[in-house]
């Protein structure tokens, strides 16, 4: 795919990884659909597109809404003409074990609203957005590009029940529409990010976060622009397609 002139729809697009992935995508000609929550990050976003040479507009949408997503990308097509990627990167966290207990008491239990927030948006936001996205590009004829942002936490990650679970989920449906998709000449890929430093790391404690940092192997955390390079790169290369690409520094789970 060439990315001038490209139109690529991100959720989660206001801050963080999002934002970094619109901004290095308007600086290679890119135009872009921004799908966020929050007014204020998404316009100041824009704002960067803009100043990195490119045109984007916002879209303000609960990814685990299915009436939101299918008005979105409608008013997408409408806008732009066209949309040819989606990175499904809109994600949240909710840890917590799934018991803890001392002395054969349990005390506390991962609850059942924790379970479902946290797959409402990462999951079935995902096959929301990836559904809507290849329905506009088979109905337009676009060979597009879906990339879906998992987590090394997808191989299972103490604490986070929900959020692995709904990971593993992002990386087989990404295997999946690889394959059923192909025929459309649409791909999917993902990415399986490690320790990136947004406002979603930032919340964790200093002591958690400087043990895991040991851990790494290039002893740093990631940092937003490496993931976006990853996905310029996909979006790029027209033979990658069906993989789960782990940027992590070295790290394994
Ligand atoms: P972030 O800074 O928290 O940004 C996520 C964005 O998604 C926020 O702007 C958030 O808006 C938005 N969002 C949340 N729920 C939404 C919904 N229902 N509909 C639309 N937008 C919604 O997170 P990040 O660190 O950039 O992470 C981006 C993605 O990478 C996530 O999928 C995350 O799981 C994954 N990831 C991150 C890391 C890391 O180390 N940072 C590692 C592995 C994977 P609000 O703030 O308004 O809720």
């Amino acid at each position: 795919m060439k990315l001038q002139d490209s139109v690529i729809a991100i959720t989660g697009g206001g801050q963080g990884l999002g934002r970094a992935m619109a901004v290095s995508l308007a600086a290679k000609g890119a135009r872009l659909a921004l799908i966020d929550l929050n007014e204020e990050r998404l316009q100041e976003t824009v704002a960067l597109c803009e100043q990195a040479g490119s045109q984007a507009r916002y879209y303000l949408c609960n990814v685990a809404r299915e009436a939101d997503v299918e008005t979105t990308f409608a008013g997408i097509v409408n806008d732009f003409g066209k949309l040819d990627g989606l990175v499904n990167n809109a994600g949240i966290l909710r840890d917590g074990m799934l018991i803890k207990a001392k002395d054969g008491v349990v005390e506390k239990r991962m609850s059942l609203e924790q379970w479902q927030s946290v797959i409402d948006v990462n999951l079935t936001g995902v096959f929301l957005c990836g559904r809507e996205a290849a329905t506009k590009m088979i109905e337009t004829g676009v060979k597009g590009c879906i990339i879906n942002i998992a987590s090394i936490s997808r191989a299972g990650n103490m604490g986070q029940t929900n959020y692995s679970a709904a990971k593993a989920g992002v990386s087989s449906m990404t295997v999946t529409w690889a394959k059923e998709l192909a025929r459309y000449g649409i791909r999917s890929m993902a990415i399986a990010p490690g320790f990136i430093a947004t406002e979603m790391t930032g919340s964790m404690r200093p002591e958690a976060l400087d043990m895991m940092t040991k851990q790494i192997p290039l002893r740093r955390m990631g940092q937003p622009e490496e993931i976006a390079h990853t996905v310029a790169y996909i979006l790029e290369n027209d033979y990658v397609s069906g993989r789960v690409i782990e940027v992590d520094g070295g790290l394994r789970v």
